[in-house]
């Protein structure tokens, strides 16, 4: 590796993104480069090292090392690093989202709002003096006192997606962190520079070194860090097909997994509910952060009278939608999707659709006006459940409504999706959102919400193949993921007593 101390101009051209192993910012010398881009522009604007088991066995060594102390410092001393990190997010609030917007292409709004979603679970881990309280049963056996506590596991990793650069490595790190854990993140390759700026900014807070470690790649550097002896845990976000084989190599090797995936979420809208105001609610959750959301409701069910009014709705809407620049445009309501591949399949997902039959009410081909990965915000009607755009997660700006009979035949439909991450509806009938939230075969369920968003006080409940493992991200199941339990019972006989003859 060189050293860099920082950023690496590359030959005056290309800024070379570092990893950060201990204290030190390290350009790695390795074989293959990733580009990451301003979707907006479609500009090449840095480029980061692929990392394989080298580079990931130096941050294993630096994070292991720094364990030892890290693991044994008091939970207070932990907690107020979490504070003096916060604080650092808020005064580098602007700063992140834009950075964000650039590498990203949400607008600066939804960046705005991911590192605010980011800064709450930094909140939530301040508290951890409280969260990591164990139980206590004096007298569970005769002269026996029973205590529990939890304590933290070692050398944790978390691999992270394109799509909230800072949000979702924010959902794992501070959490591990204040447990007494290290870290070594592994971001999405295509959104490393939030990442990196993170980590400097928990640095600059007093973070000691080597408790968070960056590294950079794809496969390789997650394969590296799966089949690594000295990791105790993996948090991953991400695809399912991928999440499914991070969980399978991660359990392999002994280490405990929660692995989130994609998805493909429900809006079911009732012939009661407020038009207006559900109208709005699905714009943003369909086309926000240009569909690129693992919450995004991508399948409309208009019950009833409802289907016909909602698409009128919807069509005009989206005809005033700005599209544009996100970076040099604050009015844009949409931005690009991340990168070529992503505009080429899913406008083939598109494609797919009308030659199913739907009906494409709105959008459906690429917008020509810039260089960016620009994708028209798109509608289909008549759409039946057996459909590609139907069935699979698209991850842009697609939606795709069907017309079921009735409720039953709508919660019918959405669990036929083998997805489970949200479904939600919108109605004014208490007996029909009872119905759907007991019925539907998902964690995350919206009543008049559009996106039933993580919050950083609960878990991020996926189910069904939206989430591997047992105990998800964020809120008290991260707390227990990222720490286990130890029993302690103990019998003390008073020996003064004995020896006073009491
Ligand atoms: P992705 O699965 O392509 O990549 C996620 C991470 O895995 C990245 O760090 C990437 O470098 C790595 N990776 C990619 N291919 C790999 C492979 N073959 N082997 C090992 N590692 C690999 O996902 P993405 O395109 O970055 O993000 C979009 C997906 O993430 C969508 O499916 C979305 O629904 C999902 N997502 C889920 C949640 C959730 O909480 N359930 C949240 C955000 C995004």
């Amino acid at each position: 590796m060189t050293e860099s101390g920082g950023w690496q101009n590359d030959g005056g051209r290309m800024m070379s993104v570092p990893v950060l192993v201990g204290e030190r910012w390290v350009v790695p010398t390795v074989s293959a480069w990733g580009s990451v881009f301003n979707p907006s522009l479609g500009e090449e604007i840095a480029r980061v090292p692929m990392c394989g088991a080298a580079e990931v066995e130096v941050a294993v060594q630096a994070a292991a090392a720094a364990f030892t102390t890290w693991s044994k410092t008091a939970a207070p001393a932990r907690a107020a690093k979490m504070f003096a990190f916060k604080a650092q997010l808020e005064s580098h609030f602007e700063e992140l989202a834009a950075l964000i917007t650039r590498e990203n292409g949400k607008t600066l709004e939804e960046a705005r709002g991911d590192v605010r979603r980011g800064i709450e679970v930094v909140d939530f881990a301040c508290g951890i003096s409280h969260l990591c309280k164990g139980e206590t049963l004096p007298q569970v056996a005769d002269g026996i006192d029973g205590v529990t506590m939890r304590e933290p596991i070692g050398v944790c990793a978390g691999i992270t997606p394109f799509n909230f650069p800072a949000m979702v490595p924010l959902w794992m790190f501070p959490i591990a962190i204040a447990c007494g854990n290290t870290f070594i993140l592994k971001p999405s390759e295509k959104v490393p520079l939030t990442a990196v700026r993170l980590a400097e900014l928990f640095l600059e807070a007093g973070l000691p070194p080597g408790v968070l470690n960056i590294v950079h790649g794809g496969r390789e550097a997650v394969d590296a860090l799966l089949e690594h002896p000295g990791i105790a845990a993996i948090s991953f976000v991400g695809s399912t097909r991928v999440a499914e084989h991070v969980y399978v190599i991660g359990c392999r090797h002994g280490k405990r997994v929660q692995a989130a995936g994609g998805a493909k979420n429900v809006m079911i809208v009732m012939p009661d509910a407020d038009l207006d105001a559900t109208t709005r609610a699905i714009m943003g959750a369909a086309f926000g952060c240009a569909g690129q959301r693992c919450m995004a409701g991508s399948i409309l069910m208009g019950v009833g009278d409802a289907a016909p009014q909602v698409r009128d709705r919807l069509a005009a809407a989206i005809d005033k939608l700005v599209i544009g620049d996100t970076s040099a445009n604050p009015k844009a309501d949409m931005g690009p999707v991340i990168d070529s591949a992503s505009r080429e399949r899913i406008l083939r997902s598109i494609e797919l659709g009308v030659a199913e039959g739907a009906a494409l009410v709105r959008g459906g081909q690429h917008e020509s006006q810039s260089r960016g990965f620009f994708v028209s915000p798109t509608l289909f009607d008549q759409a039946s459940p057996g459909m590609h755009i139907a069935r699979e997660e698209i991850f842009g700006p697609v939606l795709t409504m069907l017309r079921p009979r009735d409720l039953d035949e709508a919660i019918a439909w959405a669990n036929r999706n083998p997805y489970g991450n949200g479904a939600v509806i919108f109605t004014n009938s208490g007996g029909a959102a009872r119905q759907f939230a007991r019925e539907v075969q998902c964690g995350m369920v919206g009543v008049n919400v559009g996106v039933p968003a993580p919050m950083a006080a609960f878990a991020f409940s996926g189910w069904n193949r939206s989430f591997f493992g047992d105990l998800h991200v964020q809120g008290i199941e991260g707390v227990m993921f990222y720490t286990r339990q130890k029993i302690v019972l103990s019998r003390w006989d008073n020996a003064y007593r004995r020896t006073q003859g009491w």
